[in-house]
């Protein structure tokens, strides 16, 4: 289907299994006429290869002209002193929202019926890395050190934004996860933000409140309680990956990392580069992320289709791909999901 390409938005088709699930991604979005216009650039290990540099400025113009990119998985180069990419994303472009949803597709799956969204504050918490060790020789005394902070305002915005995606996307309720028991002020002062912000979306969104430790156990005892979960860096970190799990692994697992300016949307998983190249891996991480991406710009049309599609082509098995239990290839299985949107 020819339709007309509007939306100027960065494609990174990244390392390893990046390029071929890119281009699984790239064939379906088509398929259903998605309207991005592609500027295709590097960054990763493709990007050192060619320019030396792991993010070439080429790349974050790309992404601050089109406020919109798909990235696929990229490999982390090890040694040389280069920073995380996606850590300098994030900061280059104040990506402070990390959206994770967790929905059951493959049927069977051990949890069934799981439906829940992670927001995850993306830029301060633990992860400000303020590390210090004085060692001395191999001291057995020595101690190593580690800050974080979290400031009021993107403790407010990050509440916020959850709230704002509870009513945008009908949901009824938003939990609050915290550590404030134990770490006072840094999960503390999240905790008050989140409260003052509840009580502006009260009579619309129900809030209620769960210590880091108890929301682990319940997500796997009881999964079905939450809707959506708001917290800081380093307890989203975690618990993303934990619903992951509930829903069979990081093979089906999108994120979307949101600013004010710019929106990134990529596959949890990384670059595969055991399979790489071999037509083996499982392209659904993105598409979901691809049909984050159509959500963000207001294509729910669109993404709606997909998913149909998805939903109708995991009912047979035989024709996923192996990580899911099927017996297809990455193009084999595109063939057979293009033939199941409607
Ligand atoms: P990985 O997620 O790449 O692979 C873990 C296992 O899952 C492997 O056995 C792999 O074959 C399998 N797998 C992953 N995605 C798959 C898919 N779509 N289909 C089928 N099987 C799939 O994790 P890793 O091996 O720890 O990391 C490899 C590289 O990716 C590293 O350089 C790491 O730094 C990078 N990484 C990048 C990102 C990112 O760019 N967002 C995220 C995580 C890891």
């Amino acid at each position: 289907m020819s339709a007309e390409k509007t939306i100027p938005a960065t494609l990174i088709p990244g390392d390893g299994i990046g390029p071929e699930i890119m281009d699984a991604v790239t064939e379906i979005l088509d398929a259903v006429g998605a309207p991005f216009a592609w500027d295709k650039q590097l960054a990763g290990m493709a990007a050192v290869d060619a320019t030396g540099n792991p993010l070439p400025p080429q790349t974050i113009d790309s992404i601050r002209r089109t406020g919109l990119a798909l990235k696929s998985p990229l490999t982390t180069p090890v040694g040389g002193g280069f920073k995380s990419i996606n850590v300098t994303l994030r900061q280059e472009f104040g990506l402070y929202a990390n959206l994770r949803p967790t929905r059951t597709f493959v049927p069977g799956a051990r949890f069934d019926k799981i439906d829940l969204v992670l927001v995850r504050e993306n830029l301060e918490g633990y992860y400000a890395a303020m590390e210090s060790y004085i060692p001395v020789g191999d001291d057995p005394h020595g101690i190593a050190t580690g800050a974080g902070y979290n400031s009021r305002a993107e403790c407010n915005r990050i509440v916020r934004f959850a709230f704002e995606y509870a009513v945008k996307h009908g949901r009824k309720k938003v939990t609050l996860v915290h550590k404030a028991n134990i770490l006072k002020l840094l999960t503390g002062l999240f905790l008050e933000e989140g409260r003052k912000v509840a009580k502006e979306y009260e009579g619309r969104v129900e809030c209620n409140e769960r210590i880091v430790d108890a929301c682990a156990m319940q997500l796997v005892i009881d999964p079905w309680q939450y809707d959506v979960i708001v917290t800081t860096n380093l307890f989203g970190d975690i618990l993303s990956d934990l619903t992951a799990g509930l829903v069979g692994g990081l093979g089906m697992a999108p994120g979307a990392n949101i600013g004010e300016k710019a929106a990134v949307f990529e596959a949890v998983h990384g670059s595969a580069p055991d399979i790489a190249g071999k037509n083996l891996a499982n392209p659904l991480a993105l598409l979901l992320a691809a049909n984050m991406m159509l959500e963000h710009i207001g294509r729910d049309d669109l993404s709606a289709r997909i998913e149909s599609g998805i939903r109708a082509v995991i009912k047979k098995p035989e024709l996923l791909t192996r990580d899911l239990g099927g017996k297809s290839g990455t193009r084999e299985f595109t063939a057979a999901l293009k033939q199941h949107l409607v």
